[in-house]
């Protein structure tokens, strides 16, 4: 195997991840994606030396050049993050013959579930600037990737259905709008029945043992409130990637 382009997918993820905060943060701040980038604190525009990612990070000891305030740890982790998953997701691919469309996909499902994950974690608001447009591109490339429309359609309304029940049984008051787009995003992510459904558990699972921790912490009260979509972000990220292997070891085990 040729590991350079390991190594150039992982690259491409840190330059990828650089650009996600600065479109999260713009996107929360209702500006344009061109211009230079500044300090949130400052407003000082960021030298370029200033803005390689990670390593500008650990250079300036996680603190602004001019004001000195501190840089959140939201960039190197999205940094990061993105840079490890673009690496794996070109390993899962490497030996299809479709490499291409599906590192596109899967590239763009990260990148955009990443910036789910800080938007709502942060805002508690799904970002559907980012929702709808990456929903209706997937579902192009899952056309050309031979996925018949009816399974996607289909599995999108199975998504978007999971979501819409709660919403109605719970009255609102469970999750959000946003959450029900989200559903159908994951249902387009994953035409086969069986990812959905990991996705889904290993979001639901993740969520209720975060949220035992924080309630014995008392970190939360009962009645406080937990955005869905970090952990909707983080179980389609892990079932992208490990999902074929989790689902073939489970079958394994009937
Ligand atoms: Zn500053």
């Amino acid at each position: 195997m040729d590991y350079s382009f390991v190594v150039l997918s992982a690259l491409m993820g840190l330059l990828i991840g650089s650009f996600l905060n600065c479109l999260i943060w713009r996107l929360y701040k209702n500006e344009t994606i061109s211009g230079r980038s500044y300090c949130p604190k400052c407003s000082n525009m960021i030298a370029w030396y200033d803005n390689i990612p990670l390593f500008s990070f650990l250079i300036l000891r996680g603190r602004c050049r001019h004001c000195h305030k501190k840089i959140s740890w939201q960039y190197p982790l999205v940094e990061f993050a993105t840079s490890l998953l673009f690496a794996l997701a070109f390993l899962k691919n490497i030996s299809s013959p479709d490499l291409g469309i599906l590192l596109a996909r899967d590239w763009l499902i990260i990148a955009s579930l990443m910036i789910v994950f800080v938007y709502d974690l942060r805002w508690q608001l799904v970002p559907m600037l980012i929702v709808w447009p990456v929903t209706g591109v997937v579902f192009i490339l899952n056309l050309l990737l031979g996925f018949s429309w009816q399974s996607i359609v289909l599995s999108g309304l199975l998504g978007a259905a999971f979501f819409l029940i709660q919403y109605i049984v719970t009255k609102k008051r469970g999750l959000g709008e946003g959450d029900i787009w989200l559903g159908l995003l994951l249902g387009i992510v994953f035409p086969t029945v069986g990812e959905l459904a990991l996705s889904l558990c290993l979001a639901y699972f993740t969520g209720a043992l975060i949220g035992i921790f924080l309630l014995s912490s008392h970190k939360k009260e009962w009645k406080s409130k937990m955005a869905l979509g970090p952990f909707l972000a983080y179980g389609a990220i892990i079932t992208l990637i490990y999902g074929q292997k989790i689902i073939t070891w489970y079958l394994s085990l009937l």
